[in-house]
């Protein structure tokens, strides 16, 4: 079968390699059909991870087709249509018990710290895979985990129906955020410094979008909320400056949720914390999220459509980068196909 492999920063090659056979109760072999490139693929193939090791099979979203499954597996059979959580944990540490699996002491991500899904055979624990209705298109089933993401986001940020959210950027994945703001029923004021994103949030929903380059976020998210600020403020464009931002937009008692990786100082003083007394929480990868998604997706409420603009014969994916790189404003979800 093949695979792509980051062998080392900035080389992807197509490798061949063994087909896996199922070996453990609970192994599933799923064939992969379709996957969605992530930001964090590109920067493991460019070597600006900080959790990456190589050689790795990139790829955390997928989708596929059920091919074999270990005699413990009852609720998954042969010709299952099936999406992946690539969260694997341990189960057994003080965070998995306390119900944190996805911060978990011994969290291996798939496509990150162990191989993931660009390739056109993955073995998997039954616990990580998770059926989906066979009139999901394969494209779109590529993209549950990104909106698992958006509602780990919108679970840590505690939002309820009537609740105006502030997102701070409005790239691809505060887009899917917005999509499941909006089912949950908030209000959602979008930032941004490009006026065609700022635009294009307005087709997916916005409630009010704030050009940051030429606007005072923080006095306009007041006057758009009577004077008091954003119930919660998610900083999805993570450039150390918006942090502070995003808590001085944030009403008393309100939750600022980030979920940047950056590791250089995003200033913010306690003032503005404990006057306020504010709750400022990460939010990394999904708990639990995959039942819910696939809800969504199934019931029509999320259409993932108007996020995927490209479609690539997966071992053209250096195709796929460089579109991704020479054309990012009309570049958001890209999805490798594995079937000619
Ligand atoms: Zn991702
Ligand atoms: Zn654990």
């Amino acid at each position: 079968m093949k695979v792509l492999r980051v062998t080392t920063p900035g080389v992807i090659e197509v490798q061949d390699d063994e087909k896996p056979v199922i070996e453990l109760n609970d192994d599933v072999i799923i064939k992969v059909k379709t996957a969605g490139i992530c930001g964090s693929d590109i920067s493991i193939y460019k070597g600006t991870s900080p959790v990456a090791t190589y050689p790795r099979v990139i790829g955390h979203e997928f989708a596929g087709e059920v091919v074999e499954v270990g005699a413990g597996v009852e609720h998954l059979k042969p010709g299952d249509h099936v999406v992946v959580n690539p969260v694997c944990n341990c189960g057994i540490c003080r965070i998995c018990e306390k119900g944190r699996g996805n911060v978990c002491a011994n969290l291996e991500v798939m496509g990150v710290h162990r191989d993931g899904g660009f390739r056109e055979y993955v073995k998997i624990s039954s616990k990580n895979v998770f059926a989906i209705n066979k009139n999901i298109p394969w494209n779109k089933a590529a993209i549950v985990e990104p909106y698992t993401v958006a509602a780990q986001v919108t679970s840590r940020g505690g939002i309820e129906k009537g609740d105006t959210v502030l997102i701070c950027g409005s790239g691809q994945i505060a887009l899917t955020i917005l999509q499941v703001c909006n089912i949950l029923g908030a209000k959602c004021i979008m930032t941004d410094l490009v006026p065609d994103r700022l635009s294009r949030a307005v087709e997916f929903g916005a409630y009010k979008t704030i050009n940051s380059g030429i606007e005072d976020v923080v006095s306009r998210v007041k006057e758009l909320t009577d004077g008091i600020g954003a119930d919660v403020s998610i900083d999805a464009a993570c450039v150390g400056k918006t942090l502070e931002q995003a808590a001085l937009a944030t009403r008393p008692g309100g939750v600022v949720v980030t979920m940047g990786f950056h590791d250089t100082v995003a200033p913010i003083t306690e003032f503005i914390i404990t006057s306020r007394e504010l709750d400022i929480r990460g939010s990394r990868l999904n708990n639990n999220k995959f039942p819910q998604v696939i809800k969504w997706f199934e019931s029509g409420e999320l259409d993932p459509t108007k996020i995927i603009t490209d479609e690539f014969y997966f071992t053209k994916i250096e195709d796929a980068f460089e579109k991704l790189k020479t054309d990012p404003e009309n570049t958001m979800k890209v999805v490798l196909m594995f079937d000619e």
